[in-house]
């Protein structure tokens, strides 16, 4: 059986003192039956690392660089966050896709390069409501994750993924159960086929998942987990979700 993974994906939100709390408040509700881990923004990261230090819950950083380093002004590398400590970095959010220009190939080459410095990269993958309506969401998601497939070779296997329905980021428009499990049962099919051994894989959902619809979603067979938007900037609701995955 895949042990369950509740991820928080702060966004650009947080201070230092909204940190403390948050994280203050995950701290005093362990012990959590799921893993569980905070994607923080950058500037965050040697802090979050000092407070969840010897603690089981562990951060990631919500981007990275698909280069090694060098001349590239604003960027981060994935060594950089190996060096905070790190465990995850997302790659490929709908967010940095639609605001950014982030196509699918630089997407997989940035959980290559987030793979090479052996953190795990969560890998975001999602259809808008157009593509949704046009009969075309699983093309989407097809594509998408073939690229990452193909960049990954041999170590597939190694990476988390999360659908993410874009209709359902910050909307409050959640998939049903059933949209999210029928899109996961896919993704599954997938990944099989690419390394023969997808059972072991985690596939996340993400998309306006609240301490209310959680243990709907996560009561499905192939959803092993959450990415949360929202709901991870309150303790009480990240600590339900986590408790709704155990
Ligand atoms: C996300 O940003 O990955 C996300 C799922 O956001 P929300 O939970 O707010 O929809």
């Amino acid at each position: 059986m895949r042990k369950k993974f509740v991820a928080g994906n702060w966004k650009m939100h947080g201070s230092h003192s909204a940190n403390a709390e948050l994280l203050s408040g995950i701290l005093a509700a362990r012990p959590f039956a799921c893993d569980v881990a905070v994607c923080v923004p950058f500037p965050y990261l040697g802090e979050v690392a000092v407070a969840l230090a010897g603690s089981d819950v562990r951060w990631g950083a919500q981007d990275c660089s698909a280069h090694e380093k060098g001349a590239y002004t604003g960027e981060v590398s994935a060594a950089m966050l190996s060096e905070f400590g790190c465990r995850y970095v997302i790659v490929g959010h709908s967010e940095r896709r639609h605001y950014h220009g982030e196509s699918d190939q630089l997407v997989a080459d940035k959980a290559k390069a987030v793979l090479a410095r052996g953190l795990t990269p969560i890998v975001c993958v999602g259809e808008t409501l157009g593509q949704r309506e046009q009969g075309t969401a699983h093309a989407t998601v097809k594509r998408q994750l073939s690229a990452v497939i193909h960049a990954l070779g041999h170590c597939v296997g190694e990476m988390v993924v999360a659908y993410e329905p874009v209709w359902a980021i910050g909307t409050g428009v959640t998939a049903t159960p059933e949209q999210a499990q029928e899109m996961h049962s896919l993704i599954r099919a997938q990944l099989h086929a690419a390394t023969g051994h997808a059972d072991a894989m985690k596939i996340l959902y993400g998309g306006s998942m609240k301490p209310e619809n959680a243990g709907s979603l996560l009561a499905q067979q192939d959803i092993d987990g959450g990415l949360i938007g929202g709901a991870a900037l309150k303790a009480a609701d990240f600590v339900a979700i986590c408790r709704a995955a155990g």
